[in-house]
């Protein structure tokens, strides 16, 4: 059995707000996480929870 130590990390499935692509994002990620079909800004991290630019369609927890 796998304990999940942050019980408010998860995965965001976020439409770019450029193109419309649906890219998972890491709700805690570490890095810019960019649109793989048109190189837009979708998150950016801030040290804690990363911003979201797009719309976010789905959390997936
Ligand atoms: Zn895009």
């Amino acid at each position: 059995m796998r304990k999940i130590p942050m019980p408010r990390s998860k995965f965001l499935r976020v439409k770019c707000p450029n193109c419309g692509a649906e890219v998972i994002v890491f709700n805690k990620a570490a890095t810019v996480v960019k649109c793989p079909n048109c190189g837009e800004t979708i998150a950016i991290p801030t040290g804690g929870k990363a911003k979201i630019l797009g719309k976010v369609v789905e959390t997936l927890t």
